[in-house]
């Protein structure tokens, strides 16, 4: 995935933002990737990328971010599959029956396909109209649209999921209450997200260059703490994290590591009896409204 941002240099106009969840403008710039600088906020922790570009560019940005060749969407199916099975067994072991479930970010719909085909009333937003389009070939229900823009009603959806999607919004905060503003009393919001500071900071150590924030797509990366805090704050009960499954990359060095990785840290999770958490990769949480 990496290699597609790479280039990225005429971001249009940058802006400096506040702390998207505390509002304070009080900040440490952690990490560079280029001209882009990720910053710990001094007030409550997060991090998050300031300056960033504006909203037309980031529009823009997501008509081109997924693959268009259909080699490259089959790599990418094959990636996350085995991450979507697995939140899709997971939800299945959490709810009584098969309800309406609506997937934020849903790009070529994948996982709206794996849950239609298990009976679920399935749906999916996402910016790129390319993916969208891919997707209701398949007679999927997707929408290009902004989760905020389909106007949902209160109490609509029994789960709402999100695979890599909150690290990429200008205001996560506004929309962890958007979902649960819209999901049933008792409904699930089921988040992926990677955690990438741990890596960056080890990384730094040993003076290795890389582009793991994905900035300007990256706009933040949160940790299992901070995300539990977010999630608890607005209302969502009885949050945790766990590892999920991995990705499985093209190559044989990726795909080895992601495993490697991934498995140590399923691994010492169950150990641990879900006590520890391998910092660094990504991981899914879970809410209940
Ligand atoms: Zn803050």
């Amino acid at each position: 995935m990496e290699n597609l941002y790479k280039g990225i240099r005429n971001v249009g106009r940058m802006l400096n933002v506040p702390c998207p969840l505390c509002g304070s403008n009080r900040r440490t710039p952690i990490h560079k990737e280029g001209d882009f600088i990720m910053n710990r906020c001094i007030s409550c922790g997060f991090i998050y990328m300031s300056p960033r570009p504006d909203k037309s560019f980031i529009i823009k940005f997501y008509q081109h971010y997924l693959p268009k060749n259909s080699d490259e969407i089959y790599k990418w199916k094959k990636m996350t599959e085995k991450v979507f099975e697995k939140a899709a067994n997971f939800i299945e072991s959490n709810t009584k029956r098969k309800g309406k479930i609506l997937d934020v970010g849903c790009g070529f719909g994948f996982f709206v396909k794996e849950m239609k085909e298990r009976g679920w009333e399935a749906e999916g937003v996402d910016l790129s109209a390319y993916a969208i389009n891919f997707g209701r070939k398949y007679n999927l229900s997707l929408f290009k649209s902004t989760i905020w823009d389909m106007h949902y009603p209160d109490d609509y959806f029994d789960v709402i999921t999100a695979f890599y999607l909150i690290e990429h919004l200008e205001d996560p905060l506004g929309f962890i209450k958007e979902v649960l503003r819209i999901l049933k009393p008792g409904g699930i919001f089921l988040a992926r997200y990677p955690h990438t500071t741990p890596i960056k900071n080890m990384l730094a150590f040993f003076k290795i260059k890389n582009h793991l924030y994905n900035m300007p797509a990256h706009l933040s990366d949160f940790s299992p703490k901070k995300i539990k805090e977010v999630l608890e704050g607005v209302g969502f009960k009885d949050v945790y994290s766990f590892p999920g499954g991995y990705t499985k990359p093209e190559g044989f060095f990726p795909s080895f590591i992601t495993a490697f990785l991934g498995i140590l840290g399923e691994g010492i999770y169950l150990i641990s009896r879900g006590k520890i958490l391998i910092p660094g990769i990504s991981k899914n949480v879970i809410g209940w409204k």
